[in-house]
Order: C-alpha cells, then sequence, then structure tokens
C-alpha cells in the first residue's frame, strides 16, 4: 500500500514506524520544518540540550512510549529524576509528590478528610470501571465521596486550571484517568524531547519513510478515477497547495477541526462530531534567567486559579534536568490552559512579560526584571481535550465513513488524558487497524 499520514508529532511517526515495518511505502507530510508537534522543542546556541516549547515530561506507566523507546534501542537516553511538586496552603507551598508528602499536606487536617481523600484516591487507582464514572461530573462525584473540603482543596483547582469554564462540565473519567496512568516519579529524554524526536525521525528515513517537511496539507479528497483511467490510480488524494499525490490510505493526526478542513465530502454527522468536540488552547511562557528562581529547588508549582496568579503553572524546568545542558541558563515555564481568543492569545511577548513578572517575586522576593535573559511565548488552540459527560458516545471513529480515510488524534485517547504516551499508543493503534484491513 502507498500511505500518507499527516502531521509528524509522536502519533504520526509511530504509525509510520509500524506501517513501514511492514513493508508499505510511507510519506509524513508535516507543515513545521521540525518534527515532533506539539511535543517539540527548541535551542539556543549556548545549550547542549533543546527545552519543550510546552513542558514536557513521561510517567513512569507511559508504557506505550516507553516501550517504543526501548524498540528503537534508546532506552538507556531515557532518565528519571526526582523532581518535587508543590502545592500551596495558606501561603506556603508543602511537597506533594508522594503517598507519605500528601499524608503529611497540611491543607486537608489530619482527620475524616484526609482518610476521606485516602479512600477515594485508592479506589480510583484499583478500579477499572471508568464507564460507570463518565456518567457523572468530577465536580458532582467527588463533593459526594470526598465530600466538599477535600473537593475544593484538592481537586477543583486542577479542573479549575484545566478547564476554566467547562470545570463543571468534565466528567469523572478524566479524573480516574489523571490518578490511574500517572506516576511521582517523572522522565524526560537525554538532549530534551525534540532529540528524540530528531532521532526518531532519522531512524524512520534510514527504514525508508519520506518525511516533507514544511508541507502543508490541505484537501484530502476520494479520487474520482474513472474506470478507463489506471488501475495503479490510488483512492485518495492529498493536496499539499497544489501539488497533488494518490495514496491507498491516508492518516490524519491533526485537530479535529482542521480534520473537518482537510475532508469536507466526510457525512455530516461524522462532520458535526468532529466539530462539536471542545478543547483548551494553551499559551506557556519559556524564561531564561540568570539566578535560580526557587531556592528551594522546586520544579513544579500547582497555583490554584483563585490565588491571584496570572498562570496556572510554574516550571522551573532546571530543578528537573541540571542548569548545565543550557550553557549555565536557568529554564523556568510560565503557562495557562486558555479558550482561544483569552486574551493572552492576542498579546505580544513584552506585554505577557508585563504580566507575569509581579508574580515571579512570589517564588523569590530577590527576582527582578533584570534576570531575565529571554522570552519565548508559544501558543496552541488545541492543547487539552474537554471530556463531557458520557463522553465515549461521542468520540469519533478512527476509520472514518469515508474508505481508506483513518483519523487519529488526541481527542479520541479517551478514557486517556492527552500526552505523548497515547499519541504513540493511538499511532500504532490505527497502523494496526489499516494493516487488518488490506486486501
Ligand atoms: C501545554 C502542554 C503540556 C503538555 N504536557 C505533556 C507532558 O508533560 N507529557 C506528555 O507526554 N504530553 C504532554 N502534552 C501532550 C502532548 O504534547 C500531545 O499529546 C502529543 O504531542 C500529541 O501528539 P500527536 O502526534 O497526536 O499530535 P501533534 O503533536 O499535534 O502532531 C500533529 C502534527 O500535525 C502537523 N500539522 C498540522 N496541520 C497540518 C497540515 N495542514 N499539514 C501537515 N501537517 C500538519 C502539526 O504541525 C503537528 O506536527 C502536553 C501538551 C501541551 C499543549
Amino acid at each position: 500500500m502507498k500511505i500518507a499520514i499527516i502531521g509528524a508529532g509522536f502519533g504520526g511517526m509511530a504509525a509510520a514506524y509500524d506501517l513501514r515495518k511492514a513493508g508499505h511505502e510511507v510519506i509524513i507530510y508535516e507543515s513545521a520544518n521540525y518534527v515532533g508537534g506539539l511535543a517539540s522543542g527548541f535551542k539556543e546556541p549556548n545549550w547542549d540540550w533543546s527545552v519543550e516549547k510546552f513542558y514536557h515530561h513521561w510517567f513512569q506507566s507511559d508504557s506505550s512510549m516507553l516501550g517504543l523507546i526501548e524498540e528503537l534501542g534508546l532506552k538507556d537516553k531515557v532518565i528519571f529524576p526526582r523532581p518535587y511538586t508543590v502545592l500551596l496552603y495558606n501561603g506556603k507551598w508543602y511537597p506533594f509528590d508522594s503517598i507519605l508528602k500528601a499524608l503529611l499536606f497540611p491543607g486537608l487536617g489530619f482527620g475524616l478528610d484526609k482518610i476521606r481523600f485516602g479512600f477515594v484516591g485508592l479506589y480510583l487507582r484499583l478500579t477499572n470501571d471508568w464507564k460507570s464514572l463518565e456518567q457523572y461530573t468530577a465536580d458532582e462525584w467527588m463533593r459526594k465521596y470526598a465530600g466538599r473540603k477535600v473537593y475544593e482543596k484538592m481537586w477543583k483547582p486542577l479542573l479549575v486550571g484545566k478547564f476554566g469554564p467547562f470545570y463543571k462540565d468534565v466528567n469523572m473519567a478524566w479524573m480516574w484517568a489523571r490518578l490511574k496512568a500517572r506516576t511521582t516519579r517523572l522522565g524526560t529524554f537525554e538532549g530534551g524531547f525534540q532529540k528524540f524526536a530528531d532521532l526518531f525521525a532519522e531512524i524512520l528515513r534510514e527504514m525508508g519513510v519520506e518525511i516533507r517537511l514544511g508541507t502543508q496539507v490541505k484537501f484530502i479528497k476520494r479520487n474520482q478515477a474513472r474506470p478507463e483511467q489506471s488501475r495503479r490510480e490510488k483512492g485518495l488524494l492529498v493536496d499539499a497547495g497544489g501539488v497533488v499525490d494518490s495514496y491507498d490510505k491516508v492518516v490524519v493526526t491533526t485537530s479535529p477541526n482542521l480534520m473537518a478542513k482537510f475532508a469536507p465530502d466526510l457525512p455530516q454527522n461524522y462532520l458535526k462530531g468532529l466539530l462539536e468536540l471542545k478543547s483548551m488552547g494553551a499559551v506557556v511562557m519559556v524564561l531564561s534567567l540568570k539566578h535560580q528562581l526557587s531556592k528551594e529547588g522546586y520544579y513544579w508549582f500547582n497555583l490554584p486559579k483563585d490565588a491571584g496568579y496570572p498562570m496556572l503553572a510554574l516550571v522551573e524546568h532546571t530543578n528537573f534536568v541540571s542548569k548545565e545542558h543550557f550553557g549555565g541558563d536557568h529554564i523556568v515555564y510560565a503557562g495557562d490552559y486558555l479558550e482561544v481568543g483569552h486574551e493572552y492569545f492576542s498579546m505580544s511577548d513584552e506585554e505577557l512579560l508585563e504580566r507575569f513578572t509581579p508574580a515571579l517575586k512570589k517564588f523569590n522576593p530577590e527576582f527582578s526584571r533584570d534576570w531575565v535573559k529571554k522570552v519565548w511565548v508559544n501558543k496552541t488552540n488545541y492543547a487539552q481535550p474537554v471530556p463531557l459527560v458520557n463522553h465515549s458516545k461521542n468520540i469519533p471513529t478512527i476509520q472514518t465513513p469515508i474508505e481508506g480515510l483513518y483519523f487519529a488524534s488526541m481527542s479520541q485517547v479517551y478514557p486517556w488524558d492527552r500526552g505523548t504516551n497515547f499519541a504513540v499508543e493511538i499511532g500504532r493503534r490505527v497502523a494496526r487497524m489499516m494493516l487488518a484491513t488490506n486486501k
């Protein structure tokens, strides 16, 4: 078969790997000039490692990603440092990255609330019945079983931070997936995620996969080949700005919105399903600083929206991996999940820095504007799918109603939350589906 894959993120590259291994001709179209998609990174001339545009790490439970890395012979490049994640209580930060630390966290007191917190956490880790949980919103389920105080202290800030105005609509299966598929140990790749993406692309090219960078797909259409045309004419046409090629099968790994634009010939109900899916965007500033921001060496600060911070997460990357990899620069992320149209999307880098700077003093009173060497602001409209009640009924099928056209995106990894691990999982799943229907 001749197969086109739209998108050289981890989903597209994982699909390409299995399809090429099975002997098929594979061409990847990628609109950016680099591979890695949402998990890609960038590098200053004096840095040895790249920095992800949006903060990224792996969990020890990321078996699809870690399994693929092992298959590629790159396992020795994965590291799992022990960074600190902290939570705010009464103006003070408390480590919150192990069961012991959670038990010692004073925010829930040491009585019934803590017991409820523990039991609910244990139940969610042990149960596999997410189908029952998706019938409830996380807001109603947590209030009922964890109790108002535990919910408002621990879980509501997480929902509000991730989903803003939709926080009350998110289903309980999302919360279950967060607790089920995450570990406190966090991992990364030596050299950064971009290094891994580049090595993966190199392996794919050596296998014979063609990766067309800087090539933006505009349309995917059925090939209306007339009977008298060559029998070699393929079933689907991919139009990348006037250059049209024909393929037996096509996989799209972009957002549902883009999928709907590429293939307007899809039946109305499928298109409607794509367009009705909700998601949040993200705006993330990366700062290189002259000095360490968190003197305690904290990596991840969970910031409750009601504590008045202008961002959701403050992440000091160089408290996770050494500043030596970045020429001694201290790397800090300040970011938020936001609805597209939020003012942060239209603010200049300088304006956003002005907005964030006063808050940085709260992490270190000595911080001053002249610590900032450089900033980069990364924005994406499609960062986090929003799963509503009974969401499993709304997931677009991977095999679309157009024969040979497949869709495998972050919005379909449900009940799991999006992540590079699940991009690999769905990429390999779509490859299996295509191989199974290869006649
Ligand atoms: C703020 C943030 C934090 C995150 N944190 C983590 C984390 O800690 N750990 C983790 O594992 N994951 C994390 N993720 C999620 C992770 O980045 C994604 O789940 C994963 O990268 C998705 O991979 P994908 O291949 O499905 O899609 P993408 O990476 O989005 O790939 C799709 C590709 O399609 C390309 N494309 C788009 N339009 C066209 C076109 N017209 N023609 C050709 N190509 C096109 C895009 O350029 C892109 O490269 C985070 C994401 C965000 C936004």
